[in-house]
């Protein structure tokens, strides 16, 4: 099954997509991923990426479009794959369908306030990376981690303007891949402001629907 996983960023598709990944033993391949992967192994397409990210830039679409395209060449994605952060713009929706026929295209919906709330209470541990939520997941002493002692801090993509922002560039590039799928007949809404558990439940409800199709 070629997947497709679409979702604003706090949505919740990353931890949605490596959780129903294993489940299902599909491979998910995101972007962020595969840019540090080819960084990594010095790939010709990797040192372009290097130089690009060094100075601070936007990886160009025809060099992430070659990077995903070497990527589902490779055996582990025989069965499928989850794509998860890649398409993110109609031009490279036109340049996957070049070369890739996708079965579904996952649309995790959540609202801005949401959003917000979620990622704005986000505190990482500065010596041991752990990860809180002001909500969620509180440390026992507010600002101290639990399990390192180490001094709790809101990383710059989670202040409130950041994430604004992020959400503006989102609905600005992304969002049009909703109406491009759906006008497809590819795309399947989950509600994504509900509980991780509910959320998998609907999207295994979703894959099902899928595999019997297919
Ligand atoms: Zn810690």
């Amino acid at each position: 099954m070629r997947l497709i996983f679409l979702g604003a960023p706090g949505a919740g598709k990353g931890t949605l997509a490596s959780t129903i990944g294993k489940e299902i033993g599909l491979p998910q391949l995101s972007t962020g991923d595969l840019f540090r992967d080819a960084v990594k192994n010095g790939t010709e397409l990797g040192l372009r990426v290097k130089g690009i990210m060094e100075k601070g830039e936007l990886v160009p679409d025809e060099l992430t479009v070659a990077l995903v395209r070497e990527r589902l060449g490779r055996a582990d994605t025989a069965q499928g794959y989850i794509l998860d952060g890649f398409p993110r713009t109609i031009p490279q929706a036109e340049a996957l369908a070049s070369f890739q026929r996708i079965d579904g295209v996952v649309n995790f919906q959540c609202g801005d306030e949401v959003v917000v709330r979620r990622l704005s209470g986000r505190r990482i541990c500065r010596s041991c990376g752990a990860i809180y939520h002001v909500e969620n997941m509180p440390p026992r002493r507010e600002g101290i981690c639990d399990r390192c002692g180490g001094e709790l801090y809101i990383r710059d993509d989670d202040r409130i303007d950041s994430i604004r922002n992020r959400l503006r560039v989102y609905q600005a590039q992304t969002e049009p891949l909703i109406g491009y799928y759906r006008g497809r007949g590819l795309l399947h809404d989950i509600d994504a402001e509900q509980t991780v558990e509910k959320s998998l439940a609907q999207l295994r409800k979703v894959l099902k629907k899928l595999r019997k199709a297919g």
